[in-house]
């Protein structure tokens, strides 16, 4: 007796090999029907005996290939055809929404093996992939995801590739990107003008070249990267010189984990977040003794380090036997170079030498960038390897939702029904370039999803180039959302909270309701609203934005207002390298309250006290002086300042002024640095601490959510959480980046919430 069961599969289940796998399941049970993609997932329609069926279900289920995400599974009983055989249907075209693009997947073993194998067809083919790899994200230009939707349409398959393609048995099975040395992409080398270097074997020649010292410049999967030897020391200066990247450290790629333990001490889960499907860059701690250039990661123990993650790379690891620095190509503030040709004009006064292939990258994509925070893999950068894969949210959204994100290391988000999606990395939107690849990735992620978001929501802060273009985009009601709020709210979803949490929200700065400066802040928040309960004693920025540049400005507006405008500057070498006329000037402008604006951030008192003990007058990177201090902190250090917490206006101030006159002390009596460094992240721990019990005996003892750019040190994200953990249920983030590139998550659920209750977003 034969019976019809149809099954709807919702998740990421196109360009993952999941109708081949169907198809096998359903000759094994014995079953005829079909299987199809279409806009919104797969439909399979299954007729056969109801044993047969019921274990083909059980085998759905529990055998899902590597790469799929199966978020749902419907089933309903349909009238039961005569059909003879199970066969897999042409996609249907564009419906509703497509949900179900995965992102680019890193080489699988049966593809490096073949790639290494002298014997095999594809041996040293770099572009090799199969159903559980490659490129996918990346080279997708509509929907479905089929190959005449992607940069692969023009190149014809040759028979065997045609064969394989056909083949259900094959595991190359209705690959889309599948392509050989006959019939795919293909490698080659050009000088910086862009003339082609006429060679046999363009990857030959860039091995060689690497090894001789040449900075190379090679595509890869979501852009370029800038490629040199990372033992090297002249070639790695020389990158930092044409690229004008003083002092931000490099990333580096090692051949495989055996080449990376011995560049770096890591746990067991720092592997496996290296060696995860993802394949982020992870920052891990360089061992002193790793054969690696110091001009890497110029005074830094911490290290960028990933793993090949295309068949290019996996040979030109092996073939160059060192490690490559790989670091995006781009000119400072623009986006990671994709085309050849744009290639050839931005990196021709970098790169000595060009490796392009003939395959489009479609839509740039960094590099993700993940640590283990806590004892736990944190996404800090959200790009290459997630992008775009969906977020699953607890509650669905009334109407489609774009969020613009913030400023700086921007990611927007949009949002539809009950699934959000970031978008790839852009960047700091301060560049017209920037704000190019930020409208087109929108407009990427808009038509691949099939949605116009009826909801544009965007930062408080007016000057932001995201803000503006949220106002201008029109057809859209537009939303400004707190900065701190987002950051928190982004927390929540990523734990499934309504609220109430009280959020701790520590990062560099934030446009504040009251226009000032945020970024210490306490919140009691709720999804569409928040309460702002306590924050840190503002500090002036003489000279506003130069400030953070400058940091010996700011810690010169720390000393003035702990010691009340007599600041011991005597005692610091720091400002015996500042001319005693722009000392003069920055105390004039601290003292008369000129473009001096007030700033509550825990990040400059990082760089306050940076700047102080690390005798380091500038900042050349965002956040550099408070990763410097960070890591030379003596983790076996108790000891912490003294500090102290004013209740009495309706928002409790953290006032550090003890901490600062204590710091100046131990800097007199010749403290090292890193015991100094200690005690001031423990200071930031126990005060922290102080003012949630102080405030939990007023609000009771909502869960606990640590957010924003700060807790990326692992220090005080491990500290806060051993404080408070024992009394409070506390959250911090994993899937979702702790800094602003996990912000747009935020604004997407306070902006439905906001459109939804009519509620005002803050109290
Ligand atoms: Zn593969
Ligand atoms: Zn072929
Ligand atoms: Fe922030």
């Amino acid at each position: 007796m034969s019976e019809g069961c149809r099954i709807e599969v919702r998740g990421t289940v196109q360009g993952v090999g999941f109708r081949p796998w169907v198809y096998r399941l359903a000759r094994r049970a014995g079953l005829a029907g079909r299987v199809w993609n279409h806009s919104e997932g797969v439909t399979i329609e299954a007729f056969g005996g109801a044993g047969s069926l019921e274990s083909f279900v059980q085998w759905l289920r529990d055998d899902t290939p590597a790469s799929a995400r199966i978020r749902e599974l419907r089933l309903s009983k349909i009238p039961p055809e005569l059909a003879e055989d199970f066969v897999i249907e042409p996609s249907e075209g564009v419906g509703a929404r497509a949900l179900s693009i995965p992102p680019d997947l890193a080489t699988c073993n049966k593809c490096e093996e073949e790639v290494l194998d002298p014997n095999d067809r594809r041996y040293r083919y770099p572009f090799t992939n199969c159903t559980e790899c490659g490129p996918r994200f990346t080279i997708t230009t509509d929907i479905p995801y089929d190959r005449s939707a992607t940069t692969m349409h023009d190149f014809a398959l040759c028979p065997s590739c045609e064969r394989e393609f056909h083949d259900v048995m094959d595991r190359r099975f209705h690959a889309q990107p599948n392509a050989c040395p006959e019939c795919g992409p293909k490698l080659s080398l050009c000088e910086p003008d862009g003339t082609e270097t006429i060679c046999d074997d363009p990857l030959a020649t860039a091995v060689g070249l690497l090894r001789g010292g040449a900075i190379v410049a090679i595509k890869g999967l979501g852009g370029f990267h800038l490629a040199c030897d990372a033992s090297d020391a002249p070639v790695v200066r020389k990158l930092r010189a044409r690229k004008h990247r003083d002092e931000k450290p490099f990333a580096v790629m090692a051949r495989d984990l055996a080449v990376a333990r011995s560049l770096a001490n890591l746990t067991t889960e720092e592997e496996l977040l290296l060696s995860s499907q993802e394949r982020p860059i992870v920052l891990v701690e360089r061992r002193p003794d790793a054969p690696l250039a110091a001009e890497v990661a110029p005074e830094s123990p911490v290290l960028g380090l990933f793993l090949p993650y295309t068949p290019l790379h996996h040979l030109l690891l092996r073939e160059v036997d060192r490690p490559l620095v790989m670091t995006s190509a781009n000119i400072a503030g623009e986006p990671i170079c994709k085309d050849n040709a744009e290639a050839i004009a931005r990196l021709g006064g970098i790169a000595d030498v060009l490796l392009v292939h003939d395959r489009d990258i479609a839509m740039r994509c960094d590099d993700s960038v993940a640590r283990v925070i806590a004892g736990k893999a944190t996404v800090m950068r959200r790009s290459r390897g997630f992008v775009p894969r969906p977020f699953q949210l607890k509650e669905s959204v009334d109407r489609p939702v774009l969020a613009c994100g913030a400023h700086l290391k921007n990611t927007f988000c949009i949002a539809v029904e009950d699934t959000a999606y970031f978008g790839p990395h852009i960047g700091d939107l301060e560049t017209l370039a920037a704000m190019e690849f930020f409208e087109e990735a929108v407009d990427r992620m808009q038509t691949i999803l099939s949605v116009e978001p009826e909801v544009v929501t965007h930062d408080l802060h007016p000057g932001y180039l995201s803000t503006r273009y949220a106002k201008a985009r029109g057809g859209a009601e537009t939303i400004g959302v707190q900065h701190h709020h987002a950051h928190v709210v982004s927390a929540m979803a990523e734990h499934g909270l309504r609220g109430p949490v009280l959020g701790i929200a520590y990062d560099g700065t934030g446009y504040g309701n009251d226009g000032t400066a945020w970024g210490g802040e306490l919140l009691l928040c709720f999804t569409g609203h928040f309460r702002r309960l306590a924050t840190f004693r503002p500090i002036k920025l003489p000279g506003g934005n130069l400030a953070m540049r400058e940091v010996w400005r700011v810690a010169l507006s720390l000393l003035h207002d702990a010691f009340s405008g007599d600041a011991p500057i005597d005692e610091f070498p720091l400002f015996q390298r500042i001319p005693d006329e722009s000392i003069r000037v920055v105390t004039q402008m601290i003292d008369r309250h000129l473009n001096a604006p007030q700033a509550h951030g825990v990040g400059r008192y990082f760089d306050a006290v940076g700047a102080l003990v690390l005798n380091r007058p500038d900042s050349t990177f965002e956040g550099q002086v408070a990763v410097a201090l960070n890591v030379i902190a003596d983790v076996t250090e108790r000891a912490s300042y003294p500090f102290e917490i004013d209740r009495t206006g309706a928002v409790e101030i953290i006032d550090l002024r003890p901490m600062v006159r204590a710091v100046v002390e131990d800097v007199m009596r010749g403290v090292a640095a890193s015991t100094i460094s200690a005690k001031f992240h423990n200071t930031l721990i126990g005060a922290t601490g102080a003012v949630v019990r102080g405030l939990a005996e007023v609000i009771g003892q909502p869960p606990v959510v640590l957010t924003g750019g700060v807790f990326q040190n692992p220090i005080l994200t491990q500290g806060v959480l051993a404080e408070l953990q024992n009394e409070f249920e506390c959250f911090t983030h994993s899937r979702v980046p702790p800094g602003d590139g996990g912000l747009a998550l935020g604004q997407v659920l306070i902006a439905n919430a906001i459109v939804a209750e009519g509620s005002t977003p803050c109290a």
